[in-house]
């Protein structure tokens, strides 16, 4: 099989240290950079064949994420890859303990389509960063984009350090089987089970980077205004297409009807109808018709227009929605809003807790007790207090999930470390040894360690 040849090339590339030179690491970021910077046009392009993605949100939500990751490793490479001294305990003085962030080897990246470029090349970055080879596997569901990725990297990069590997599923299946020192997967709950299976039979360390339920939820005490411009814009940002948008909204019964038109007017506002070149539409066929089955056409406060032909979708948001429909039993990933009222706000907070943790979950408030609870009491991947989806573009935070959303982060530094060893050395003076931890042993011995410990 080629893909195994491939492999086999980047481990042996891999034994010859070349990339572990710092220098080697940051000419390959650097060229990548000017690659996606050559061909914005092709990539711009690509993507709108894919999924009708406009320019502006392709460059916000992806190319310039990219670039900036890009730029952030060229940057902090040698701060991040150098020794980092930690202080050494009593009982090994004279000594110093240093750890020693090194590369993993030879890694995978799967990739999810709806942030083609974002969710491929970001994870890609970080393993080039920390010193990796790597296979990157984008999602055939965007075929052009993979496409564009594959020719832009197979063309400019040796296959034995960087190679894009196109594939779907059976691909996918056959290139699980074979040995990788780090699994990098971002997809659905389901997939990611599969992935950490096939990893396990090989004991690769995997970061699963996957869905949920992510709520939203607004008290009385929110700045309405900006919490409904705020939910409007991450929840039908790419038709509801994101892994962090908010999946459902809890507000406060008082306030609902106030909420929900101010929510009508910002998706007016933003122009987010049929046709527009601001609004992205559905990916395929396959999701269209599994959103559409979602839609209750009985509890639509706004919206419910489809287009087959054009997998367009209107932004929908559905009132009386209660916790056993079936649109509260899956991840949405699509333009549809479900809204559930509460009149208590720590029961609104228990039942989100008897759900699976969410990848993200957001709190519009004003109220620092009503902030307290959400923080200390809910777990989820990350959030946002009063906005939501912008966490992700601050690269100090980690990013990932928890339970049943993933595990394992990135962004940032934590990227670096998700695609390295921290490999600890205690380096030990050869004077001042005492000989009490030596045999033979003896009470006087004994007595003296209780001491110490
Ligand atoms: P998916 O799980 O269907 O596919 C992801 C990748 O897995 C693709 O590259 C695909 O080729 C591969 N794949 C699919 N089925 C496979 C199988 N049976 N065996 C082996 N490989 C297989 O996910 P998707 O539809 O591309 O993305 C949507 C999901 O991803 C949503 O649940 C969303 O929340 C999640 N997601 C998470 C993040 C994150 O950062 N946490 C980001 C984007 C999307």
């Amino acid at each position: 099989m080629e893909i195994e040849r491939i492999v086999q090339s980047q481990r042996d590339f891999f034994k010859t240290q070349q990339t572990k030179s710092i220098a080697f690491r940051k000419m390959y970021l650097e060229k990548l950079r000017n690659l996606i910077i050559d061909h914005e046009n092709t990539l711009y392009e690509a993507i709108h064949k894919d999924f009708g993605k406009s320019k502006f949100d392709t460059l916000t939500t992806e190319l310039s994420f990219v670039l900036h990751d890009i730029d952030y490793y060229i940057k902090n490479l040698k701060s991040l890859s150098k020794p980092r001294k930690v202080s050494t305990n009593l009982v090994n003085l004279p000594g110093k303990s240093r750890i020693y962030p090194e590369p993993l080897g030879c890694t995978l990246v799967i990739g999810a389509w709806n942030y083609p470029y974002q969710l491929s090349l970001s994870p890609l970055i970080a393993a080039i960063a920390a010193g990796n080879c790597c296979i990157l596997k984008p999602s055939e569901i965007a075929g052009n984009t993979m496409k564009a990725m594959s020719e832009l990297i197979n063309n400019n990069f040796p296959s034995d350090y960087i190679y894009v590997y196109e594939g779907g599923i059976d691909e996918t299946t056959e290139i699980l089987k074979l040995r990788f020192d780090k699994i990098f997967f971002t997809g659905s709950t389901k997939v990611g089970k599969i992935v950490y299976k096939a990893a396990a039979e090989h004991l690769t360390p995997v970061v699963l980077e996957l869905g949920g339920k992510s709520p939203a939820i607004v008290t009385k005490d929110a700045n309405l205004e900006v919490a409904a411009r705020r939910i409007v814009w991450g929840k039908f940002l790419n038709a509801g297409q994101t892994c962090v948008a908010p999946d459902y909204l809890l507000i406060e019964e008082t306030i609902q009807e106030q909420f929900l038109e101010m929510l009508r007017k910002y998706i007016q506002e933003f122009k987010y109808y049929e046709g527009s070149e601001q609004y992205t539409r559905i990916i395929n066929k396959k999701n269209f018709q599994r959103l559409e089955q979602l839609i209750e056409k009985e509890k639509i406060y706004f919206g419910g227009n489809i287009n087959e032909e054009k997998l367009y979708i209107e932004p929908t948001i559905l009132h009386h929605v209660d916790w056993q429909d079936s649109i509260m039993q899956e991840e949405i990933f699509g333009p549809i809003l479900p809204v559930i009222s509460f009149n208590n706000y720590n029961l609104a907070i228990n039942t989100v807790l008897e759900h699976e943790k969410p990848l993200a979950a957001y709190l519009f408030t004003n109220n620092s007790e009503e902030k307290e609870v959400f923080t200390r009491k809910l777990s989820f991947g990350g959030g946002c207090i009063n906005d939501t989806i912008m966490h992700l573009g601050n690269e100090n935070l980690p990013f990932g999930g928890v339970g049943h959303s993933g595990m394992g982060s990135y962004h940032g530094q934590y990227g670096f470390e998700a695609f390295s060893h921290l490999k600890p050395i205690l380096e030990k003076a050869t004077w001042g040894e005492p000989s009490i931890k030596y045999p033979p042993y003896s009470e006087k011995k004994l007595s003296w360690i209780k001491k110490l410990m």
